[in-house]
Protein backbone atom coordinates (compact mmCIF):
# COMPACT_ATOMS: atom_id res chain seq x y z
CA UNK A 1 0.00 0.00 0.00
CA UNK A 2 1.58 3.21 -0.90
CA UNK A 3 1.78 5.87 1.84
CA UNK A 4 -0.27 8.92 1.86
CA UNK A 5 2.52 11.39 2.47
CA UNK A 6 6.57 10.66 3.13
CA UNK A 7 7.29 10.31 6.93
CA UNK A 8 9.32 12.82 8.63
CA UNK A 9 12.30 11.39 9.88
CA UNK A 10 14.88 12.03 12.55
CA UNK A 11 18.36 12.45 11.66
CA UNK A 12 20.94 14.27 13.85
CA UNK A 13 23.72 16.60 13.28
CA UNK A 14 26.00 13.74 11.90
CA UNK A 15 23.86 12.32 9.46
CA UNK A 16 22.39 9.61 10.95
CA UNK A 17 19.01 8.10 11.04
CA UNK A 18 17.37 7.57 14.10
CA UNK A 19 14.74 5.29 13.49
CA UNK A 20 15.02 3.04 17.01
CA UNK A 21 14.42 3.88 20.45
CA UNK A 22 14.39 1.80 23.40
CA UNK A 23 12.09 2.81 26.21
CA UNK A 24 12.43 1.74 29.65
CA UNK A 25 9.20 1.57 32.05
CA UNK A 26 10.28 1.08 35.18
CA UNK A 27 13.74 1.10 37.05
CA UNK A 28 12.83 -1.53 39.39
CA UNK A 29 13.87 -5.32 39.51
CA UNK A 30 13.39 -8.32 41.33
CA UNK A 31 16.70 -9.00 40.14
CA UNK A 32 19.88 -7.32 42.02
CA UNK A 33 22.37 -8.66 38.88
CA UNK A 34 26.14 -7.69 40.36
CA UNK A 35 26.92 -5.65 36.67
CA UNK A 36 23.48 -3.65 36.80
CA UNK A 37 23.08 -3.20 40.16
CA UNK A 38 24.23 -2.36 43.93
CA UNK A 39 23.20 -4.58 46.45
CA UNK A 40 21.23 -1.72 48.08
CA UNK A 41 19.73 0.20 45.16
CA UNK A 42 17.69 3.71 46.11
CA UNK A 43 14.91 3.61 43.02
CA UNK A 44 13.15 6.50 41.82
CA UNK A 45 9.95 7.72 43.46
CA UNK A 46 7.06 6.63 41.89
CA UNK A 47 5.79 10.13 41.00
CA UNK A 48 8.77 10.93 39.38
CA UNK A 49 8.12 7.83 36.93
CA UNK A 50 6.20 8.30 33.44
CA UNK A 51 2.64 6.82 33.55
CA UNK A 52 1.51 4.58 30.86
CA UNK A 53 0.13 7.27 29.13
CA UNK A 54 2.89 9.48 28.90
CA UNK A 55 4.72 6.28 27.84
CA UNK A 56 2.07 5.54 25.42
CA UNK A 57 1.96 9.62 24.29
CA UNK A 58 5.60 9.62 23.53
CA UNK A 59 5.73 6.40 22.08
CA UNK A 60 3.73 7.82 19.56
CA UNK A 61 5.37 11.08 18.97
CA UNK A 62 8.27 9.13 18.17
CA UNK A 63 6.91 6.40 15.52
CA UNK A 64 5.21 9.88 14.02
CA UNK A 65 8.56 10.78 13.56
CA UNK A 66 9.67 7.63 11.98
CA UNK A 67 10.77 5.52 14.60
CA UNK A 68 10.00 1.86 13.13
CA UNK A 69 11.29 -0.01 15.98
CA UNK A 70 10.62 0.28 19.87
CA UNK A 71 12.26 -2.36 22.71
CA UNK A 72 10.36 -2.00 26.19
CA UNK A 73 12.94 -3.15 29.14
CA UNK A 74 13.94 -1.09 32.08
CA UNK A 75 14.28 -2.40 35.27
CA UNK A 76 12.69 -5.66 34.64
CA UNK A 77 9.80 -4.33 32.17
CA UNK A 78 7.11 -7.11 32.89
CA UNK A 79 7.14 -6.47 37.10
CA UNK A 80 5.27 -2.82 35.64
CA UNK A 81 2.08 -3.03 36.30
CA UNK A 82 -0.58 -2.76 33.55
CA UNK A 83 3.06 -3.39 31.38
CA UNK A 84 0.54 -5.29 28.62
CA UNK A 85 -1.94 -2.49 28.04
CA UNK A 86 1.50 -0.59 27.66
CA UNK A 87 2.16 -3.31 24.72
CA UNK A 88 -0.86 -3.33 23.13
CA UNK A 89 -1.27 0.20 22.75
CA UNK A 90 1.88 0.44 21.17
CA UNK A 91 2.41 -2.65 19.01
CA UNK A 92 -0.65 -0.63 17.35
CA UNK A 93 0.55 2.37 16.15
CA UNK A 94 0.86 2.93 12.05
CA UNK A 95 4.22 3.03 10.84
CA UNK A 96 6.01 0.82 13.96
CA UNK A 97 7.50 -1.91 12.06
CA UNK A 98 8.86 -4.09 15.40
CA UNK A 99 7.85 -3.89 19.21
CA UNK A 100 10.52 -6.08 21.11
CA UNK A 101 10.64 -6.63 24.92
CA UNK A 102 14.00 -7.62 27.04
CA UNK A 103 13.45 -9.51 30.28
CA UNK A 104 14.86 -11.96 33.19
CA UNK A 105 12.55 -14.06 32.40
CA UNK A 106 11.37 -14.27 36.11
CA UNK A 107 7.59 -13.35 35.12
CA UNK A 108 7.26 -15.09 31.59
CA UNK A 109 5.75 -18.16 32.82
CA UNK A 110 2.65 -16.33 34.25
CA UNK A 111 3.13 -13.72 30.74
CA UNK A 112 4.83 -14.93 28.01
CA UNK A 113 1.50 -15.93 26.18
CA UNK A 114 -0.50 -12.61 27.00
CA UNK A 115 2.90 -10.56 25.94
CA UNK A 116 2.56 -12.59 22.75
CA UNK A 117 -1.08 -11.97 22.32
CA UNK A 118 -0.60 -8.04 23.15
CA UNK A 119 1.38 -7.89 19.59
CA UNK A 120 5.23 -8.78 20.77
CA UNK A 121 6.90 -10.69 17.91
CA UNK A 122 10.32 -10.78 19.69
CA UNK A 123 11.91 -11.17 22.59
CA UNK A 124 15.04 -11.15 24.62
CA UNK A 125 15.62 -13.17 27.84
CA UNK A 126 18.69 -12.59 29.56
CA UNK A 127 20.30 -15.70 30.63
CA UNK A 128 24.01 -15.42 31.98
CA UNK A 129 24.46 -19.02 33.34
CA UNK A 130 22.81 -22.41 33.97
CA UNK A 131 23.84 -23.16 37.20
CA UNK A 132 21.76 -22.60 39.89
CA UNK A 133 24.29 -21.22 42.57
CA UNK A 134 26.26 -19.29 39.75
CA UNK A 135 23.06 -17.67 38.59
CA UNK A 136 22.23 -16.91 42.20
CA UNK A 137 25.57 -15.36 42.95
CA UNK A 138 25.35 -13.53 39.62
CA UNK A 139 21.56 -12.72 40.06
CA UNK A 140 22.25 -11.90 43.82
CA UNK A 141 18.43 -12.73 44.21
CA UNK A 142 17.24 -14.67 40.80
CA UNK A 143 15.98 -18.50 41.25
CA UNK A 144 17.34 -19.63 37.70
CA UNK A 145 14.41 -22.70 38.05
CA UNK A 146 11.80 -20.05 37.96
CA UNK A 147 13.49 -18.96 34.71
CA UNK A 148 14.03 -21.65 32.78
CA UNK A 149 10.49 -22.31 33.53
CA UNK A 150 9.53 -18.98 31.69
CA UNK A 151 11.79 -19.39 29.12
CA UNK A 152 9.96 -23.17 28.16
CA UNK A 153 7.00 -20.81 28.22
CA UNK A 154 8.02 -18.22 25.95
CA UNK A 155 9.01 -20.92 23.10
CA UNK A 156 5.57 -22.37 23.73
CA UNK A 157 3.74 -19.19 22.95
CA UNK A 158 4.52 -18.27 19.39
CA UNK A 159 7.51 -15.64 19.53
CA UNK A 160 8.73 -15.14 15.73
CA UNK A 161 12.03 -15.08 17.44
CA UNK A 162 13.98 -15.63 20.83
CA UNK A 163 17.13 -14.43 21.66
CA UNK A 164 19.40 -15.11 24.71
CA UNK A 165 21.45 -12.58 26.16
CA UNK A 166 24.54 -12.96 28.49
CA UNK A 167 27.15 -10.61 29.77
CA UNK A 168 30.34 -12.55 30.42
CA UNK A 169 32.48 -11.43 33.27
CA UNK A 170 35.98 -13.26 33.62
CA UNK A 171 36.46 -16.19 36.23
CA UNK A 172 32.58 -15.91 37.18
CA UNK A 173 30.67 -16.68 33.77
CA UNK A 174 33.52 -17.18 31.38
CA UNK A 175 33.12 -21.19 31.21
CA UNK A 176 29.37 -21.24 30.99
CA UNK A 177 29.85 -19.89 26.67
CA UNK A 178 29.47 -23.40 25.40
CA UNK A 179 26.90 -24.42 27.81
CA UNK A 180 24.83 -20.92 26.87
CA UNK A 181 25.05 -21.42 23.37
CA UNK A 182 24.53 -25.61 23.28
CA UNK A 183 21.10 -24.21 25.57
CA UNK A 184 20.52 -21.71 22.28
CA UNK A 185 20.74 -24.28 19.87
CA UNK A 186 18.48 -26.73 21.10
CA UNK A 187 15.84 -24.36 21.78
CA UNK A 188 16.39 -22.53 18.30
CA UNK A 189 16.82 -19.62 20.13
CA UNK A 190 19.22 -17.17 18.78
CA UNK A 191 22.54 -16.01 21.38
CA UNK A 192 24.41 -12.78 21.81
CA UNK A 193 27.15 -12.28 24.35
CA UNK A 194 27.62 -9.18 25.89
CA UNK A 195 31.01 -7.09 27.17
CA UNK A 196 30.15 -5.19 30.58
CA UNK A 197 30.00 -1.39 30.58
CA UNK A 198 30.68 0.60 33.01
CA UNK A 199 27.22 2.35 34.08
CA UNK A 200 27.36 3.19 37.81
CA UNK A 201 28.70 1.78 40.59
CA UNK A 202 27.77 -1.43 41.64
CA UNK A 203 30.06 -2.79 44.38
CA UNK A 204 31.05 -6.48 43.25
CA UNK A 205 33.80 -6.42 41.29
CA UNK A 206 36.85 -4.75 39.58
CA UNK A 207 35.40 -4.34 36.15
CA UNK A 208 38.63 -3.95 34.35
CA UNK A 209 39.64 -7.57 35.74
CA UNK A 210 36.38 -9.13 35.23
CA UNK A 211 36.50 -7.62 31.41
CA UNK A 212 36.28 -10.53 29.12
CA UNK A 213 36.70 -9.62 25.48
CA UNK A 214 33.74 -10.80 22.88
CA UNK A 215 37.55 -12.27 21.08
CA UNK A 216 38.15 -14.14 23.82
CA UNK A 217 33.96 -15.60 23.53
CA UNK A 218 34.35 -16.11 20.18
CA UNK A 219 37.80 -18.31 20.04
CA UNK A 220 36.57 -20.29 22.95
CA UNK A 221 33.28 -21.06 20.35
CA UNK A 222 35.46 -21.35 17.53
CA UNK A 223 37.30 -24.32 19.38
CA UNK A 224 33.91 -26.24 18.83
CA UNK A 225 32.17 -24.52 16.18
CA UNK A 226 32.42 -22.99 12.78
CA UNK A 227 31.29 -19.45 13.25
CA UNK A 228 30.34 -17.67 9.61
CA UNK A 229 30.69 -13.51 10.17
CA UNK A 230 27.17 -12.31 8.62
CA UNK A 231 26.51 -8.86 7.22
CA UNK A 232 23.46 -8.70 9.50
CA UNK A 233 23.46 -5.64 11.44
CA UNK A 234 20.71 -3.26 14.51
CA UNK A 235 22.70 -0.41 13.71
CA UNK A 236 24.09 -0.98 17.49
CA UNK A 237 27.27 -2.29 18.97
CA UNK A 238 26.59 -6.18 17.31
CA UNK A 239 27.72 -8.18 15.74
CA UNK A 240 26.48 -11.25 14.24
CA UNK A 241 27.82 -14.83 12.94
CA UNK A 242 26.39 -17.75 12.30
CA UNK A 243 27.24 -21.25 13.79
CA UNK A 244 27.94 -23.38 10.31
CA UNK A 245 26.70 -26.61 12.22
CA UNK A 246 23.61 -25.24 12.99
CA UNK A 247 22.66 -21.70 11.77
CA UNK A 248 22.45 -20.65 14.95
CA UNK A 249 23.12 -16.77 15.11
CA UNK A 250 25.88 -16.07 17.64
CA UNK A 251 26.13 -11.86 18.63
CA UNK A 252 28.79 -10.33 20.26
CA UNK A 253 28.20 -6.95 21.96
CA UNK A 254 31.21 -5.28 22.41
CA UNK A 255 31.03 -1.68 23.48
CA UNK A 256 34.82 -1.53 24.27
CA UNK A 257 36.54 -3.77 21.30
CA UNK A 258 34.52 -2.47 18.35
CA UNK A 259 32.88 0.65 18.29
CA UNK A 260 30.50 1.25 16.20
CA UNK A 261 28.96 4.89 17.11
CA UNK A 262 29.13 5.65 13.59
CA UNK A 263 26.05 3.89 12.79
CA UNK A 264 23.85 4.66 15.75
CA UNK A 265 20.39 4.71 14.66
CA UNK A 266 18.78 4.51 18.73
CA UNK A 267 17.80 6.74 21.34
CA UNK A 268 16.95 5.79 24.87
CA UNK A 269 13.86 6.72 27.53
CA UNK A 270 14.72 6.54 30.84
CA UNK A 271 11.50 5.51 33.19
CA UNK A 272 11.47 9.35 34.58
CA UNK A 273 11.15 10.61 31.26
CA UNK A 274 14.95 11.38 30.47
CA UNK A 275 15.40 11.29 26.75
CA UNK A 276 19.13 10.05 26.70
CA UNK A 277 20.46 10.75 23.38
CA UNK A 278 23.68 8.34 24.00
CA UNK A 279 24.24 5.12 26.39
CA UNK A 280 27.68 6.56 27.48
CA UNK A 281 26.87 10.25 27.75
CA UNK A 282 24.62 12.35 29.82
CA UNK A 283 23.33 14.42 27.15
CA UNK A 284 19.90 14.20 27.64
CA UNK A 285 16.71 15.85 27.47
CA UNK A 286 13.58 15.86 29.91
CA UNK A 287 10.78 14.88 28.38
CA UNK A 288 8.75 14.48 31.63
CA UNK A 289 9.02 18.25 32.31
CA UNK A 290 7.75 19.04 28.22
CA UNK A 291 4.98 16.83 28.60
CA UNK A 292 4.19 17.57 32.44
CA UNK A 293 4.13 21.31 31.24
CA UNK A 294 1.94 21.23 28.27
CA UNK A 295 -0.30 18.03 28.82
CA UNK A 296 -1.63 16.63 24.94
CA UNK A 297 0.67 18.64 22.90
CA UNK A 298 1.86 16.40 20.80
CA UNK A 299 3.35 19.13 18.48
CA UNK A 300 5.34 20.33 21.28
CA UNK A 301 6.48 16.76 22.54
CA UNK A 302 7.81 16.34 18.64
CA UNK A 303 9.50 19.84 18.72
CA UNK A 304 11.39 18.26 21.64
CA UNK A 305 12.27 15.16 20.11
CA UNK A 306 13.30 16.55 17.08
CA UNK A 307 15.53 19.66 18.66
CA UNK A 308 17.62 16.71 20.40
CA UNK A 309 18.71 15.46 17.68
CA UNK A 310 20.95 18.26 17.29
CA UNK A 311 23.06 17.31 20.83
CA UNK A 312 23.16 13.41 20.25
CA UNK A 313 27.36 12.97 20.50
CA UNK A 314 29.19 11.22 18.10
CA UNK A 315 30.03 8.53 20.63
CA UNK A 316 30.76 7.05 23.76
CA UNK A 317 34.26 6.62 25.70
CA UNK A 318 33.90 3.98 27.72
CA UNK A 319 37.16 3.02 29.89
CA UNK A 320 36.85 0.17 32.10
CA UNK A 321 40.14 1.40 34.44
CA UNK A 322 38.44 4.05 35.35
CA UNK A 323 35.49 5.22 38.04
CA UNK A 324 32.71 4.97 35.69
CA UNK A 325 31.91 8.44 34.51
CA UNK A 326 28.43 7.64 33.97
CA UNK A 327 26.51 7.38 37.49
CA UNK A 328 23.37 5.47 36.39
CA UNK A 329 22.85 2.17 36.62
CA UNK A 330 22.03 0.16 33.35
CA UNK A 331 18.55 -0.53 35.02
CA UNK A 332 18.23 3.28 35.12
CA UNK A 333 19.09 3.73 31.61
CA UNK A 334 17.31 1.20 29.85
CA UNK A 335 19.61 -1.69 28.57
N1 LIG B 1 15.73 -6.69 33.31
C1 LIG B 1 15.79 -6.98 31.91
C2 LIG B 1 16.89 -7.95 31.59
O1 LIG B 1 17.77 -8.16 32.43
O2 LIG B 1 16.88 -8.49 30.49
C3 LIG B 1 15.92 -5.76 31.03
C4 LIG B 1 16.81 -4.65 31.49
S1 LIG B 1 18.52 -5.05 31.55
C5 LIG B 1 19.23 -3.52 32.10
C6 LIG B 1 18.91 -5.16 29.83
C7 LIG B 1 20.21 -5.84 29.48
O3 LIG B 1 21.29 -5.06 29.96
C8 LIG B 1 20.36 -7.22 30.07
O4 LIG B 1 20.65 -8.14 29.04
C9 LIG B 1 21.54 -7.07 31.00
O5 LIG B 1 22.28 -8.24 31.07
C10 LIG B 1 22.31 -5.93 30.39
N2 LIG B 1 23.16 -5.20 31.32
C11 LIG B 1 22.87 -4.73 32.54
N3 LIG B 1 23.92 -4.07 33.09
C12 LIG B 1 24.91 -4.12 32.17
C13 LIG B 1 26.23 -3.61 32.12
N4 LIG B 1 26.78 -2.91 33.12
N5 LIG B 1 26.96 -3.85 31.00
C14 LIG B 1 26.43 -4.55 29.97
N6 LIG B 1 25.19 -5.05 29.95
C15 LIG B 1 24.43 -4.85 31.04
FE1 LIG C 1 17.36 -6.43 36.75
FE2 LIG C 1 17.93 -6.76 34.19
FE3 LIG C 1 19.47 -5.22 35.75
FE4 LIG C 1 19.50 -7.81 36.13
S1 LIG C 1 20.16 -6.75 34.27
S2 LIG C 1 19.30 -6.27 37.74
S3 LIG C 1 17.45 -8.39 35.65
S4 LIG C 1 17.43 -4.83 35.21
Amino acid sequence: MQEKTARETLVDKFGRRVNYVRISVTDRCDFRCVYCMSEDMQFVPRAKILTLEELKQIATAFVELGVEKIRITGGEPLVRRNVLKLLRDIAQLEGLRELTITTNGSQLQRLAKKVRAAGVRRLNISLDSLDHDLFRRLTRTGNLGKVLQGIEAASKAGFEKIKINAVILKNRNHLEIASLVEFAIQREMDISFIEEMPLGMIGDHDRAEAYYSSDEIRSDLEERYTLIPTSETTGGPSRYFEIAQTGTKVGFISPHSHNFCDTCNRVRLTAEGRLLLCLGQEHSIDLRHVIRSFPNNQDRLKDAIRQSMSIKPQGHNFDLTEQPVIFRHMSATGG
